[in-house]
């Protein structure tokens, strides 16, 4: 059997690489939510990273490994929102050109906040395959270095540099929640801990419209979903029918994945607000959600929740965690522009 893609020396020299580039998140006790579940629960807080998502992991690492002759050509790069941020953050700061692609269903708070750093903004089809085709193109006609947000080592390993950091703050964690879409979050973490604390379970999170992942484990091999508007706007799109390595990383380390409802995960971007001061993006609210909900069977002990990002329209935000009963399913109009 071959290797895996990522292992724990991967991770660990990613993490020497972008150390200087990236912050050392928090991990905090969250107490409410430990006395609403009657689990230890820490928070670990990648709100408060660069870019305000992890995606700047990475990004920065995989850039980091570029020639010179690439670094000049400039990167290319598909995204929902975070990855691109996080692609034209550390390009910019590595002085390379970067040429985002993304498709019509992103909002309009993530499209300025890339375009602010610098980026090339191009706007491409109705959903992440039709923008994926334009930097397919660019890649082929001005040999640009594709960074693809999930499915490549580097990005994985970069990712994985949490899992590192997580385990530096609480070494024995007895699971580790993490938001799921295309695995590359989950991947790296799930290699770095499965190294370190074995006997930690590594468990997925992702919304119940558009599963990618979920449905590609059920069926053993990558497949296709229909891409819908959700809350959790971050965790959208699919693994890709040519995945070649967080499908593998996903099946192999990753102890169970669960579903929740975009009300679930309202929900708990509210109670997070209320009970922790924290924002948080609907991507990076599923942990909680599956948490108050009793999703996740047979829990004990230290539980860490990753929270991915907090990129949200505020006026969006402040919709959401007002209109407490309401189910504020999005609609694609809203979110795009
Ligand atoms: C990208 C992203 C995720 C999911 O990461 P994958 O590597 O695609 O599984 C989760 N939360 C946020 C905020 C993200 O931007």
């Amino acid at each position: 059997m071959t290797p895996l893609s990522v292992d724990i020396d991967d991770v660990r020299e990613a993490r020497s690489l972008i150390r200087n580039e990236i912050r050392h998140t928090p991990l905090t006790p969250a107490g409410a939510l430990s006395a609403d579940t009657g689990l230890e629960v820490f928070l670990k807080l990648e709100t408060l990273q660069e870019t305000g998502s992890f995606k700047v992991r990475g990004a920065t690492n995989r850039m980091l490994r570029l020639s010179p002759a690439e670094r000049r050509r400039g990167v290319v790069t598909v995204s929902t929102g975070n990855h691109g941020r996080a692609v034209a953050h550390a390009a910019a700061r590595l002085g390379i050109p970067a040429v985002v692609c993304m498709s019509t269903l992103v909002p309009g708070n993530k499209i300025q906040a890339i375009e602010a750093l610098g980026a090339e903004i191009r706007i491409a089809g109705d959903n992440q395959d039709e923008a994926g085709h334009e930097a397919a193109r660019l890649v082929e006609e001005q040999a640009m270095t594709l960074v693809p947000p999930f499915d490549d080592p580097h990005v994985i390993a970069g990712q994985g540099t949490i899992g590192l950091e997580i385990h530096e703050d609480l070494p024995e964690p007895d699971a580790i929640i993490v938001p799921l879409s295309g695995g590359g979050l989950i991947g790296g973490v799930a290699a770095a801990t499965k190294a370190l604390a074995p006997r930690a379970r590594v468990i997925g999170v992702t919304m119940d419209r558009g599963a990618a992942m979920f449905e590609s484990l059920k069926a053993g091999h990558p497949v296709e979903v229909e891409e819908l508007p959700t809350l959790a706007d971050s965790l959208g799109g699919g693994i890709g029918p040519d995945n070649r390595h967080t499908f593998r990383l996903v099946r192999e380390l990753v102890d169970d994945v669960v579903l929740v409802s975009e009300a679930e995960i309202a929900a708990a971007m509210g109670y997070i607000f209320r009970t922790a001061g924290l924002v948080t993006e609907g991507a990076a609210a599923v942990g909680v959600a599956a948490l108050m909900t009793g999703r996740i069977s047979d829990l004990a002990g230290a539980v860490v929740v990753v929270l991915s990002g907090r990129n949200v329209d505020p006026d969006r935000f402040i919709e959401i965690v007002t209109r407490a009963g309401e189910v504020p399913v999005p609609s694609p109009r809203r979110d795009s522009g």
